[in-house]
């Protein structure tokens, strides 16, 4: 099977996550906000270093419950410093708390997170065009997420992240043209 060509080296959670994730049309506000959080964990690390621990960012952050994690405490903060399976980083530990009562935020001004990030682009897919390439980290609609983000107190949400966001949960559809995930 044909995939895009980034992938073709990876090991087998990542190329999972290829075929049944990135790129794919998400609309549901937990794993909109479990991908937005885990993006902003992979800032300054690899993508495939967080993926790969996926399953402990879930047990750690309560399944990406955002209500929950929006109530954490400074107990939490240290016990999740001390989880040996995560990316102990207090910044964006922290930040995912910030990021849990932001999002709660966005949900009451719009109804559901998903109207609100899909709104930026009319709800419709954005898909790179086959014969020109887009420039990667800097794109016109990462910049206009990024800044309505940060208006409502993100942390950890540069326009680099949004983008690698914004591919994530299909907002922006990157697949390689002979890629067979690609959007039709
Ligand atoms: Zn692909």
């Amino acid at each position: 099977m044909q995939r895009c060509q980034w992938i073709a080296s990876k090991p087998d959670f990542y190329i999972r996550y290829h075929d049944e994730i990135w790129g794919k049309p998400e609309h549901d506000d937990l794993l909109l906000f479990k991908w937005l959080v885990l993006e902003t964990f992979h800032v300054g690390l690899s993508w495939q270093l967080i993926l790969s621990k996926e399953k402990a960012f879930e047990q750690a952050f309560d399944q990406f419950d955002y209500q929950k994690i929006a109530n954490y405490q400074q107990d939490k903060v240290e016990t999740l410093l001390n989880n040996e399976k995560i990316i102990r980083h207090r910044g964006k530990i922290e930040a995912t708390i910030t990021n849990a009562l932001a999002f709660i935020k966005i949900q009451k001004d719009f109804g559901s997170f998903d109207k609100y990030i899909w709104h930026f682009t009319n709800r419709q897919v954005v898909l790179r065009p086959e014969s020109q390439k887009l420039p990667k980290t800097v794109s016109k609609l990462s910049d206009a997420v990024t800044c309505s983000l940060k208006e409502y107190g993100f942390k950890f949400v540069g326009s680099v992240t949004i983008y690698s966001y914004l591919q994530a949960i299909g907002v922006i559809n990157d697949h390689d043209a002979d890629c067979a995930f690609r959007l039709k």
